[in-house]
């Protein structure tokens, strides 16, 4: 395929630069212990500094794929037809092809995004990550069904507070320590949340764990 009509697949959301695909369990927020295929889509300008998946910015490096593919691939690899779309930041792209192919098969699809982009495609379940360096759009505060919040220095529990204020009542909220500095910051955040009960504490525990 020539590469413009590559570039006019990739704009439509028809085809995605795709980074990795895994069957494994996700390992932090309100789904953690549940099986899911991980589809990390490649493409992020958001910049965060502690970002732990830089190789993803950069969606050239990425392979253009087909989204009947990945659509196929999910299918094929996972036992419960749990989908979790990552990045990169997912809404770089319009995942309107994607979940709708998803949803053909009956898959329950998760987001986890900044929301720094427009909110496109359908969606089980919206995990909602803001970043400072850009803030989610108005309309996905709404829609999120789970807040997550990193903590890397204690200004981010003042974010933290700001961005709950904007979500709506039934939004779960969690604050994360980021990986870096969790040693640091979990005295904190411990603390934090038994003073502040409406939050909970969001462990990567898949790091813990050794696994993707
Ligand atoms: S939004 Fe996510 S992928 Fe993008 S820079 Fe920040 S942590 Fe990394």
């Amino acid at each position: 395929m020539k590469e413009n009509e590559v570039n006019t697949l990739v704009e439509k959301g028809e085809m995605l630069p795709l980074m990795e695909e895994f069957y494994t369990i996700q390992g932090e927020g309100f789904h953690k212990g549940t099986a899911a295929y991980f589809i990390r889509v490649g493409g992020c300008d958001v910049g965060c500094h502690w970002c732990d998946v830089k190789e993803s910015w950069n969606p050239k490096l990425h392979p253009p794929t087909a989204v009947n593919t990945i659509v196929e691939n999910a299918m094929r690899s996972s036992k419960n037809k749990t989908v979790v779309i990552t990045g990169g930041e997912p809404l770089t792209w319009n995942m309107e092809p994607l979940t709708n192919g998803l949803k053909e098969e009956g898959a329950k699809i998760h987001i986890e995004t900044s929301g720094a982009y427009p909110l496109s495609g359908t969606w089980d379940w919206i995990c909602l990550s803001p970043k400072k360096i850009k803030l989610p759009t108005e309309e996905i505060y709404q829609k999120a069904d789970e807040l997550k919040i990193i903590i890397f220095n204690k200004h981010d529990f003042i974010f933290a507070e700001e961005q709950a204020a904007k979500v709506n009542g039934n939004c779960i909220l969690y604050l994360q320590p980021e990986w870096s500095n969790r040693e640091k910051m979990m005295p904190l955040i411990v603390d934090y949340v038994m003073d502040n009960p409406k939050w909970k504490v969001s462990l990567q525990t898949h790091k813990y764990l050794n696994i993707p």
